[in-house]
């Protein structure tokens, strides 16, 4: 398949490149706002034509799929022209700035006929899927509860707009809580009704929140708390779920590598799960390719993508406003 990329950004030099280039995918250009970037980065990655024209880039070459890795106010805009051009689009989180325009990007490729996906890793790890496939094979009875721990120290590489751009969708909720909440809908396949939150800066944010601890309410009545940093340099992440007959430990398992650990634990004692250790891009480049070709789904589609920033911003909400906050998923 012939890629474009639109953003020159760390996440697509880091996992995004190989992992396309891994699944077979030919990246014919890549876009910046800025021309000179284009040019450099496409050299240092070996792709043919650096741009800062999306309507060019998108007419150029014949693509068949753009990966979106700009920063988050742009990612609107961008995945709507590549839409409008006929594209299969796979976006990195958080999909927009807000419910009305994610879903409005979902709506456009529904009725363009184009595959979009939403960049959600965490579905894709061994782990995930291990800990899925225990909670569905019954290990642990019904979910009681759901505590996930995300809370990093973001290294000083990511420290740009991410600690101090609101405009540009800096923050830890838009950041991180998309993640937990698009693992949490994996896991119990439900979507929060309501949440209370509170957040801060402990050191790093400057204009926007850098930690943020929140409590949801699922329709199950199951309860999640959730935990999510930038400034925690030894926590270490983890993901729990306690259930009637069971509980699932899992540590080390909201990341980006295919790491962690997880312990089953139920009447009968201890057991460690095993899982794979296979990329987790390549893994979602791998289905989004294939949903591309008429089979089968991407991993994390447009619809997980809005309920993720849907629950990402009911938290917001609650957090500034110190009131107990209803989810709007805006009608999807
Ligand atoms: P970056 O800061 O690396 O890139 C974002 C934009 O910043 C780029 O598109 C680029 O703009 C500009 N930029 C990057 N590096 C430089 C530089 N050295 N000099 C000047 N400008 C620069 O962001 P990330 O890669 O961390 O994140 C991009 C998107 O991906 C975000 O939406 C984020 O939420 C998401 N993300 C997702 C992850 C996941 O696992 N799913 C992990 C990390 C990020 P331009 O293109 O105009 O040159």
């Amino acid at each position: 398949m012939r890629w474009g990329l639109i953003g020159a950004s760390n996440i697509a030099a880091n996992h995004m490149i190989g992992a396309i280039r891994g699944a077979g995918g030919d990246i014919r250009s890549v876009l910046s706002s800025s021309g000179a970037r284009a040019a450099a980065y496409a050299a240092e990655h070996g792709i043919p034509r650096g741009s800062d024209d999306l309507e060019a880039l998108l007419a150029a070459d014949d693509l068949e799929a753009v990966y979106i890795s700009t920063t988050n106010e742009k990612h609107f805009v961008q995945a709507m022209a590549a839409i409008a051009a006929g594209k299969h689009v796979l976006c990195e989180k958080p999909l927009a700035m807000t419910v009305g325009d994610a879903v409005t990007m979902v709506r456009a490729a529904q009725t363009a006929g184009v595959v979009f996906a939403t960049n959600h890793h965490l579905r894709n790890a061994g782990s995930h899927l291990a800990i899925r496939a225990a909670l569905q094979a019954g290990r642990i009875g019904d979910v009681l509860s759901v505590r996930v721990f995300h809370a990093v120290h973001l290294p000083p590489f990511l420290r740009g707009w991410r600690i101090d751009n609101p405009a540009a969708g800096g923050g830890v909720i838009p950041d991180i809580v998309v993640h937990d909440a698009d693992t949490v809908r994996f896991h119990l396949g439900e979507d929060p009704v309501e949440v209370v939150a509170m957040s801060g800066a402990s050191g790093m944010g400057k204009g926007v929140e850098d930690s943020c601890m929140s409590v949801w309410t699922m329709p199950s009545g199951a309860m999640v708390m959730a935990h999510e940093s930038f400034t925690h340099a030894f926590a270490k992440t983890g993901f729990e779920l306690h259930g009637t007959k069971g509980s699932i430990v899992a540590r080390n398992v909201m990341t980006q590598a295919p790491v962690g650990e997880i312990l089953l634990r139920t009447g009968s004692g201890e057991e460690a799960l095993s899982f794979s250790d296979h990329n987790l891009y390549g893994r979602a480049v791998g289905l989004f390719n294939d949903a591309c070709a008429g089979n089968g789904r991407p991993a994390a589609d447009g619809i997980d993508g809005v309920k993720s920033l849907a629950v990402a911003a009911a938290v917001a909400d609650a957090a500034a406003t110190g009131q107990r906050t209803a989810v709007n998923y805006g009608g999807i």
